[in-house]
């Protein structure tokens, strides 16, 4: 089984779009990410995987929180910029919530607190402790095999 082979069949898999988002020293950055799930109703965590390399490692670990954003399927351009698709400096404006950035309009904004990280190959496992939600009504932007797709 070579790299490329693992990608694809991990492609396979449908997922949403969620930009996670955090703040050092009042300088907000932004990363795109697919890895997320759901773990615990009681108490209330989520999960996200981020890359050693990626800068946004560094600035959860230094700030030991961050939002998840799940994007809207009219929200393809955020995904871009924060996945460094869209090269061209964008200024983003983000909106505050429970004193963390979250990005405007996104579907859902989860503030979490890190409840504990975890060393697993070539990526951290953050899982988050929720400590508040904000939900809105829309249609997801879905990923699979290494394309953006609407759900309608
Ligand atoms: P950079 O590459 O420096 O930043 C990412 C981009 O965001 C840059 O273009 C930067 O200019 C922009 N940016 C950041 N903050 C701001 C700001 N405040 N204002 C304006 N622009 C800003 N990687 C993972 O580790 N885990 C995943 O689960 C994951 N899932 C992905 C899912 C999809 C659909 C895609 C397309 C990519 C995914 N990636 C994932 C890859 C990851 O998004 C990129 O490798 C990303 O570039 C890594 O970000 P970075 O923190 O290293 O920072």
């Amino acid at each position: 089984m070579d790299d490329r082979m693992f990608r694809t069949a991990m492609g396979k898999f449908a997922t949403g779009v969620t930009v996670i988002a955090s703040e050092v020293e009042g300088q907000v950055h932004g990363m795109t990410a697919n890895a997320f799930m759901s773990v615990s109703l009681d108490p209330k965590l989520i999960l996200i995987s981020i890359d050693k390399k990626a800068r946004m490692n560094e600035v959860v670990k230094q700030s030991n929180q961050f939002t998840v954003n799940i994007l809207s399927g009219d929200q393809k351009e955020m995904s871009m910029i924060f996945a460094g698709q869209i090269k061209e400096n964008k200024n983003i404006e983000f909106d505050t919530f429970e004193g963390l950035p979250v990005i405007e309009n996104s579907l859902v904004s989860l503030a979490c607190n890190v409840y504990q990280a975890h060393e697993a190959g070539d990526h951290t496992l953050y899982i988050g402790e929720v400590i508040n939600l904000n939900v809105q009504d829309g249609e997801p932007l879905a990923f699979y095999e290494g394309k953006y797709m609407q759900m309608t």
